[in-house]
């Protein structure tokens, strides 16, 4: 068996050939709104903040310490794949002690609430945190 020479690529778009549908729009508003860059998320970091937040009693069922601050999981606050919600959104959730689920994993991770109900619960205890944090001079400075 021998292999030929392969056919010669034909470069084909959308709407350029006969079984092609034409595009409802010109192409150079598809090129446009596709390549639309999306502006980078600012995301505030402070391992003090953190450390503050982790030394608060559980904001969930008000065990003390040791929490963990326990970030958002909204995309409203930047969570995303492999990135971490902004740690102005955080709160503190007690963390998991041999025999006994911790808030932070009950509430963050394990479905035990429905995922909307976390994230209310979550949300009210992120504006205690910040309200406490402003009230208290924790809350770092340059943060808005
Ligand atoms: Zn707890």
């Amino acid at each position: 068996m021998t292999w030929g020479r392969p056919p010669p690529r034909v470069k084909q778009y959308l709407g350029s050939s006969p079984g092609v549908p034409a595009l409802p729009f010109p192409r150079a508003a598809l090129v446009e709104r596709e390549l639309k860059p999306i502006p980078k998320r600012q995301y505030l970091r402070s391992p003090t903040y953190r450390r503050w937040v982790a030394s608060l009693p559980c904001a969930h069922c008000k065990r003390a310490g040791p929490t963990q601050a326990a970030h958002s999981d909204t995309a409203a606050d930047g969570k995303g794949l492999q990135i971490k919600a902004t740690d102005a959104a955080l709160w503190p959730g007690c963390a998991d002690a041999p025999g006994r689920r911790g808030c932070h994993t009950i509430i963050g991770s394990t479905g035990t609430f429905k995922r909307e109900h976390a994230q209310t619960l979550a949300a009210g205890y992120i504006a205690e945190t910040q309200a406490l944090a402003k009230a208290t001079g924790n809350w770092p400075k340059g943060w808005p």
